[in-house]
């Protein structure tokens, strides 16, 4: 269990669904959204900074975007790692798969639960549509062959 009380999702689900229907990164602000740096997490520093809500600069969010997997000439724009980089060279072609906000380390437990539980089947059938599966393999037919 978390160390640090998390955001109640019903309090903030409204804008929190807001910011995830939008064509922009929602890394960020799922960020302020969230309850700030753990006390938990093993930074050995002598100030207490629990509760900060700043980006770490720790670049999950760009490693993870799988628009910038596919468009790497992006990544070339900026050598940060952080959400502002993320949102310069995405900007509104975001796919708006949600996976920043899930492999970020200051984004709450609970938001990120919520996104699992209420929101992938309409994330997996919209980039369905916007990638497309063409050459991609048939996983049912994979499955149904490695079950026989
Ligand atoms: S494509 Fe996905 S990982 Fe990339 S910025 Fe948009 S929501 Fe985040
Ligand atoms: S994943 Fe790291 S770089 Fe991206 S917003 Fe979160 S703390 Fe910042």
């Amino acid at each position: 269990m978390p160390l640090r009380e998390q955001t109640d999702v019903k309090e903030v689900e409204t804008i929190l669904n807001k910011i995830l229907n939008i064509s922009s990164p929602p890394v960020a602000r799922c960020r302020l959204l969230s309850s700030g740096f753990n006390p938990g997490h093993a930074l050995n520093i002598a100030e207490d900074i629990a509760g900060h809500k700043e980006c770490l600069g720790c670049g999950s969010c760009i490693d993870i975007c799988p628009f910038l997997f596919r468009e790497p000439s992006r990544r070339q724009k900026t050598e940060q790692r952080t959400s502002m980089a993320l949102e310069t060279t995405v900007g509104a072609d975001c796919d708006q798969c949600d996976a920043c906000v899930l492999a970020c380390p200051q984004v709450d437990t609970t938001i990120k639960n919520y996104i699992v539980n209420r929101r992938m089947i309409e994330v997996m059938s919209r980039l369905e549509q916007r990638i497309g599966d063409e050459d991609e393999p048939d996983l049912d037919l994979f499955t149904e062959e490695a079950l026989t």
